[in-house]
């Protein structure tokens, strides 16, 4: 039965139409019977996988894994057609899920929220949309997603480019011909790397402006396996408990306790067997120590360099390529398919824009000190204002009218990675200080629709209308997530991990790092506990009108 109140139009507004909001309405609509609004800027659902079209975009956790996991039917009729799918499959995939679930009737497409405040008086949000409309409701769910707010580059002169401009996080529907053309890709990170490829096949000339090399190393892509899919399937459940039982969210148990442990003959045959296995296993089913220990991490990122060294024909595209200067996987490790070989091609090259940065783009290209490299096509590959940037522009306002923005001027405070002190009934799935992109994110973001959802239905059942994490609960989260992050080498490097990339934007981790296992245990001991750490209370107005 929905519990809407007198002072709200719906029970609960959620944003995005991505992996969260679809599986937070089905939870929200078809589990608990609540009335539900899905607000989504895109034309359609899909989140990432409707906005990232560049070429080679593709998922890097297999499929089997990178999926929901809620639906027993779903899980068992999908087929995926390769170990990793492409971003078009991955597309279908959630069209699939909004089909299959009839939750489009449900969703506002096209529309974007700009406004959610909190009205202390009657304990509602009230979400104001661009269309000029607002909606009040008793709770507000953010799946606005860590990675959909693509980054601002610091240089200017964008708009004077005669020449057609490219974002890899807003790719056109129509996507885009490079045959014959001069084109400038202006990043490489994880989806620079994924794009370069495809686009040196049909450039006639393509520049990489790389600021900070990349360890990146095989995806091992193919078709996959039958076979091994319908063992998978078999054992789904197990499958997955194992994969929820594992740092990163997926079922790997060949990890070795330290890489210094070893000799350097065993450390090679190891690494060697994950590079070619592919994925993620050299990074987290190596060596446990490697995001711990700078010695242990030494040995791995030598590795690469050598590898990397390996593949590039010309010696000084080679060393350009080839990152110094900071740990392996202290910035998000991209895999690749093809990169490294895209440069022995005459027609690729890489600049180096560390030493000497991009000063602005002109009518006809990209200016770097002296030289103006001429080119018709540029592509931003620039990243995003990861994790805060998405609830940052919405205007979030809690008790009193403090703005998100003033609360987490010196980087992001919640309990939990999922609440925050002074914004009542707010959830963030997936939020800053928990284990998001550091955690298989489809089973991350189930694990906190389902702790929201819950705790809503929690409050439903004993009468009470509001939920908040108190001021020392949130302390304890902050001092416990940096705690954890400095025991790691994620501090040092320079990431969006740490908010790095963002001009101006506080330096704080932004992703719990003791891993899902222990996250999970976390969250489970507080629920059982009644929910500990936070204040569970009847609206105001509801107290006000008892006391009267
Ligand atoms: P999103 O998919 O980002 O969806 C959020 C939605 O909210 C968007 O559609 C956006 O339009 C909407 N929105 C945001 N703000 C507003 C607003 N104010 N008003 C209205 N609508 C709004 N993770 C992995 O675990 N494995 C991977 O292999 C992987 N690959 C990735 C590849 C790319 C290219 C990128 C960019 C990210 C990748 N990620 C990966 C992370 C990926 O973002 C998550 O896996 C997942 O898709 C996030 O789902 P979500 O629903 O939380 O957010
Ligand atoms: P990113 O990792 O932040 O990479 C952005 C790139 O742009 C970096 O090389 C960065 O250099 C560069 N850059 C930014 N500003 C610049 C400037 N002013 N001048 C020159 N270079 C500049 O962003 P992304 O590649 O979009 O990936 C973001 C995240 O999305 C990934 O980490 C991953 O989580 C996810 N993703 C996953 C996949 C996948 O394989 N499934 C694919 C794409 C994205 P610096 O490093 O020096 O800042």
């Amino acid at each position: 039965m929905s519990k809407t109140n007198s002072s709200a139009d719906v029970d609960v507004v959620v944003v995005g139409a991505g992996f969260a909001g679809l599986y937070t309405l089905h939870r929200l609509r078809d589990k608990l019977n609540l009335t539900t609004r899905v607000v989504e800027a895109g034309s359609d659902v899909g989140g990432t996988w409707f906005w990232n079209r560049y070429p080679g975009a593709r998922c890097d956790i297999e499929s089997v894994h990178y999926s929901y996991s809620f639906d027993e039917d779903l899980q068992q009729d999908w087929q995926w057609s390769e170990k990793f799918a492409g971003q078009p499959e991955i597309l279908r995939y959630l069209e699939h899920v909004a089909d299959r679930f009839d939750l489009r009737k449900d969703i506002t497409f096209g529309t974007r929220v700009i406004g959610v405040h909190w009205d202390d008086v009657d304990s509602v949000w009230t979400v104001h949309t661009d269309d000029g409309q607002s909606v009040r409701s008793r709770y507000f769910i953010s799946g606005a997603g860590n990675l959909s707010v693509p980054k601002t580059p610091e240089f200017g002169g964008i708009d004077n480019f005669r020449g057609e401009v490219l974002l890899t996080g807003n790719w056109p529907r129509e996507g885009a011909d490079f045959t014959g053309k001069r084109v400038a890709v202006i990043g490489a990170g994880a989806s620079g790397i994924q794009a370069i490829p495809f686009i040196a096949e049909d450039a006639a000339e393509l520049v990489v402006f790389q600021r900070t090399p990349n360890f990146a190393t095989p995806l091992g892509n193919g078709p996959i396996d039958p076979d091994e899919v319908a063992d998978i399937k078999a054992n789904y459940r197990a499958v997955r408990d194992a994969a929820r039982n594992h740092f990163l969210g997926v079922p790997f148990d060949q990890v070795q306790p330290s890489a210094l442990a070893v000799s350097a003959d065993e450390r090679r045959r190891t690494f060697d067997a994950r590079w070619n296995a592919g994925g993620f296993r050299l990074f987290i089913d190596s060596y446990q120590d490697i995001l711990f220990d700078k010695k242990a991490n030494d040995t791995i990122a030598d590795y690469i360099r050598e590898r990397i060294r390996e593949r590039v024909q010309d010696p000084e595209k080679a060393a350009t390529l080839t990152p110094t200067g900071y740990a392996y996987a202290t910035k998000r490790p991209p895999l690749e398919t093809n990169y490294y070989e895209a440069f022995n091609r005459d027609s690729v090259s890489v600049v180096d824009v560390k030493s000497t940065p991009i000063d602005e783009i002109t009518e006809t290209g990209v200016r770097v000190g002296d030289r103006t490299y001429e080119v018709d096509v540029i592509v931003l590959a620039t990243g995003f204002d990861a994790m805060t940037g998405p609830l940052m522009a919405m205007d979030i306002r809690g008790r009193g009218g403090l703005p998100l923005a003033e609360k987490w001027a010196h980087g992001p405070k919640t309990y939990l990675g999922i609440m925050v002190n002074e914004f009542p009934n707010l959830f963030l799935i997936t939020g800053p200080q928990s284990p998001s992109v550091l955690y298989n994110m489809p089973l991350a973001i189930e694990d906190h629709v389902d702790f929201a959802t819950d705790a809503i239905d929690h409050l439903n059942r004993n009468g009470l209308d509001v939920i908040e994490p108190t001021a020392q609960a949130e302390r304890d989260w902050g001092t416990l997530t940096n705690d954890i992050a400095n025991q790691t080498l994620l501090p040092e490097t320079n990431s969006w991990y740490m908010g790095a990339n963002i001009p101006g934007k506080p330096r704080a981790c932004m992703v719990y790092l003791g891993g899902a296992p222990t996250y999970r245990a976390t969250c489970a001991e507080v629920v059982e506990a009644g929910y500990s750490g936070f204040a569970l209370a009847p609206a105001e107005a509801r107290v006000a009108s008892t006391v009267s």
